[in-house]
């Protein structure tokens, strides 16, 4: 039986596509997960230098198989020996042909927040890379510009925090789970933006799923 969130779903995904179609981004909605990484792996070349975010959407480590398989360069972070060589990582991450991520919210309205701690995630969606790829589960939907910056405040981070919470654990939301709107040096919401156009056409691609894919 269908469940009416996918109904839900199977009715928005599509117009939501079409909304970020008149935003300049490319976009499609697919129902199943399967699809939608096919989709993604099909708009990699394989001859593309790959990075990507820090993303409980994406299953990181059978996308990384899939396309180094392919023959795609992986620039991977999580293999720095060192915390300057993560660094490093990221910086080139920067100038990655393809980068890849999720989002922290998406408003029906055509806008895409994010919240990052150092930017560096944020920084390669503006600008960077030549094409970036975001898969998106619409639990990540909200009606309104507000709407999805209150989801992306008070849900998307503060759960975010809850996988850091053990090397951040005097910040308020760490501590209550509940976001204190703190200022510490450690925050994970140094950088908020709102991506309201792509410039240029088609660079950034979103590929809408109708499930809940990540926080
Ligand atoms: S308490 Fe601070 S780190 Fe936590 S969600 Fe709020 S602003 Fe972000």
């Amino acid at each position: 039986m269908v469940t009416p969130m996918q109904t839900r779903y199977n009715k928005l995904g599509p117009r939501l596509a079409e909304t970020l179609r008149k935003h300049h981004f490319e976009a499609w909605y697919f129902e199943e997960t399967g699809d939608a990484l096919d989709k993604l792996y099909a708009l990699v070349p394989a001859d593309h230098t790959v990075s990507w975010g820090g993303s409980l959407s994406i299953d990181n480590e059978g996308v990384q198989a899939a396309l180094g398989k392919k023959g795609c360069t992986l620039i991977d972070r999580d293999k720095a020996a060192t915390p300057e060589e993560r660094v490093e990582l990221q910086r080139k991450g920067l100038l990655a042909d393809t980068f890849l991520g999720s989002v922290n919210a998406i408003a029906e309205s055509g806008e895409i927040i994010n919240i990052d701690g150092f930017g560096n995630r944020v920084a390669a969606y503006i600008y960077g890379p030549k094409q970036v790829v975001l898969l998106v589960g619409l639990n990540k939907a909200a009606k309104t510009l507000d709407d999805a910056m209150v989801r992306a405040r008070t849900i998307a981070a503060p759960l975010n925090m809850q996988r850091f919470a053990g090397q951040y654990p005097d910040a308020p939301c760490a501590k209550t789970g509940s976001c204190g709107n703190c200022s510490a040096p450690d925050s994970i919401c140094s950088y908020i933006t709102i991506m309201r156009l792509c410039r240029p056409a088609g660079r950034i691609k979103v590929i809408l799923v109708g499930k809940d894919l990540g926080l």
